[in-house]
């Protein structure tokens, strides 16, 4: 009776053995099982609980392999497929059956339907038609977005049915596939089994009920790993035609961009499912990313403000004057001479005398204490601030001692107000007339610079003879370097030359210049060490996702199982769970940048000084990515590494 035909399926001398590497006893759950199986059969393999009947049909399905014998599918050794070739012919050949159904809880019953035919590569469309014409074939058109949870077990057998035809299902494999049921709904099964043996299909019915087993057209029976009895093979009617194995190496599988779509969809579903988890890691990356932007700006805001006040008040000013030596003596005087020797070095731009005093200032009934503000022509320049009506009086008006006066802003409202042009005006300052000839512009609040605004400027020379009699030398002097590179050589200078002329050190040099470097230094390194803290929470952010994923995968181990059962590769598997994870860092950056922006933004309304930097938030988005994607890789590197027999048996 046997066939001369070579046989769909050839075992010869399978063995299967368990433990051992580790130290634990080693077992021998299959002990040389030879079988023949033809296409379009219907056969039952029966035997008691433990004899090794599913470790037998995870050979023959090729989710496991054997440890001795050999494997032929359509005359082609199995021992010779790499992991993608055997997950083609599961998807291509097989179609299984499990007692406890294996539907994956989170899809609806037509999306566990579809999963074969996602694998295969089968377009949306079609694969959606045909999930639901299979589901109404058995019954369950009624039932198509109900989860697993939503259905009795007979339905959720239907379902596991209908996805093990989804690819043709060429080969049933049926484990226990009524050893869950109720009595009815396993006769419907069993009905369904012998309807699709009748249609062509080879059907593998594995129980260890007789009564079950004598359905089928031909019953093998095992006992310790090893066959005992086989009724014999009849050459069926009918049989499907099975699988060009050339295919294999051809295997294209899922299209890159559908496969893009899918891989959204699943991780946005469970995203969404796990949304309360997920919420809290995202926080990690949100505040992260929004900490990053916000301290960098704040950094940089704060610095740019240090920037500003050294460009109005001169990055290259210092003070000079008289003072008593260390060694004790009388204070010394910086007199107009040593000025003149002073800005003769090449370091130095200017060299300004001041004598600056309150002052008794009157016109027309008003009349006030000013500070008079006696200076060189150069003011204007050194002090980076403009006349806004006018102009300042010149270096031969200095000379010439000429009664000339400019205003301070205020000054102006104080002593002309409703005048609309003052120039011209005379103005007794300490009782000598002075001609007003301009007006600066204002400094304002922000400058730190607003009591300038209130004085009246006159030339040096004209303030020592007219109003400050007493004095005759400067109070102090205001030095302006040549570049903001020179302060420091400048201030040497000086320090050298004055020393020379006066025989001892009886005068000091303020350095403004060089406080505000250090100042804006000193804000870098704080951006600097802002930005590190703010790198840091991103990186606990990165773990937090790493955390999130290992659990998912933990927790999806049977899922993997599953889907690798119905053909996905390893590579399907990597993607499913990179995916899920980019998702995840891409939603938390996005929403970290807009966090960023709008608490920026409220700190700015708030009056702190900000500037966003847009490298700032591509640094920032990038490396929340980066991290999702590294931290997401290692897990998901380990999900698709599984073997799918380790998977399935996973709890
Ligand atoms: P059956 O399906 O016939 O009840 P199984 O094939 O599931 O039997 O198991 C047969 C024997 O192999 C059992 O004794 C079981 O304990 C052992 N076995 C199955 N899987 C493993 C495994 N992964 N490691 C060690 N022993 C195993
Ligand atoms: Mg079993």
């Amino acid at each position: 009776m046997v066939s001369e035909s070579p046989a769909l399926i050839e075992l010869e001398g399978i063995r299967r053995r368990y433990g051992g590497e580790d130290g634990s006893p080693e077992v021998e759950v299959l002990r040389g099982v030879s079988l023949r199986i033809q296409a379009g059969e219907f056969v039952a393999i029966v035997g008691a609980s433990g004899s090794g009947k599913s470790t037998l049909m995870n050979i023959l399905g090729c989710l496991d392999r054997p440890s001795a014998g050999r494997y032929r599918f359509a005359s082609r050794d199995v021992a010779g497929f790499d992991a993608d070739q055997l997950a083609w012919l599961r998807r291509e050949a097989f179609g299984f059956v499990f007692q406890g159904y294996h539907l994956i809880a989170t899809e609806s019953a037509r999306e566990n339907v579809e999963i074969p035919a996602l694998y295969a590569g089968l377009p949306a469309e079609r694969r959606r038609e045909r999930a639901v014409a299979l589901l109404q074939r058995l019954g369950l058109g009624e039932r198509l977005d109900h989860r697993p949870n939503q259905l009795s077990g007979g339905q959720q057998q239907r379902v596991s049915i209908a996805r093990a035809l989804m690819n043709g299902g060429r080969i049933i494999l049926a484990d226990e596939p009524t050893g869950a049921l109720d009595s009815h709904s396993g006769k419907e099964v069993m009905a369904l089994l012998n309807e699709l043996a009748d249609a062509g299909h080879t059907v593998i019915l594995i129980t260890h009920d007789r009564d079950v087993a004598a359905q089928a057209r031909r019953v093998i029976e095992i006992r310790d790993g090893e066959v005992v009895s086989d009724s014999g093979s009849q050459v069926p009617a009918r049989a499907l035609p099975s699988p060009d194995l050339a295919e294999a190496g051809r295997d294209h599988g899922v299209s890159p961009w559908s496969e893009l779509g899918e891989v959204a969809r699943s991780a946005w579903r469970v995203m969404w499912q796990n949304r309360f988890r997920t919420a809290l890691t995202l926080l990690g990356i949100v505040i992260g990313v929004a900490s990053v932007i916000v301290m960098l700006a704040v950094g940089l805001g704060t610095k740019d403000r240090v920037v500003a006040r050294m460009a109005s008040m001169g990055a290259t000013i210092m003070y000079l004057s008289g003072r008593q030596p260390p060694e004790g003596g009388p204070a010394g005087v910086v007199t107009l001479e040593d000025l003149d020797a002073v800005a003769g070095l090449p370091e130095v731009r200017a060299a300004m005398p001041v004598i600056g005093d309150p002052a008794m200032v009157r016109y027309g009934n008003v009349a006030r204490s000013v500070y008079t503000f006696s200076s060189s022509e150069e003011m204007p320049r050194i002090h980076h601030w403009p006349v806004a009506v006018g102009r300042f009086f010149s270096a031969a008006e200095d000379k010439a001692m000429a009664p000339v006066v400019v205003l301070g802003h205020k000054a102006r409202e104080q002593f002309f107000p409703g005048i609309a042009n003052p120039l011209g005006l005379q103005l007794l300052i300490k009782d000598s007339p002075f001609e007003v000839i301009g007006v600066m512009s204002e400094k304002g609040a922000d400058s730190g610079a607003e009591d300038y605004d209130e004085m009246v400027f006159i030339p040096y020379r004209a303030g020592r003879v007219r109003v400050f009699q007493a004095l005759t030398h400067p109070d102090y002097s205001v030095i302006d370097a040549a570049s903001s590179s020179q302060v420091l050589a400048a201030e040497a200078a000086i320090r050298e030359l004055l020393e020379t002329r006066h025989g001892r050190q009886d005068f000091g040099i303020g350095n403004a210049a060089a406080k505000l470097l250090a100042e804006a230094e000193t804000q870098d390194s704080m951006t600097l060490m802002l930005g590190l803290i703010a790198a840091v929470s991103l990186l606990v952010g990165g773990i937090g996702v790493m955390n999130v994923m290992l659990m998912t995968v933990r927790e999806r181990t049977r899922e993997i199982g599953i889907r690798m059962a119905t053909g996905a590769r390893r590579r399907d598997i990597l993607h499913q769970f990179l995916g899920e994870a980019l998702l995840v860092t891409v939603t938390g950056g996005s929403a970290g940048v807009l966090l960023g922006i709008v608490a920026g933004l409220l700190l700015v309304a708030s009056g702190v000084p900000l500037v966003f930097s847009l490298s700032a938030m591509l640094i920032a988005f990038t490396s929340a990515a980066a991290t999702g994607l590294l931290f997401g890789w290692l897990p998901a590197r380990t999900a698709a590494a599984l073997d799918p027999v380790v998977a399935l048996s996973m709890e």
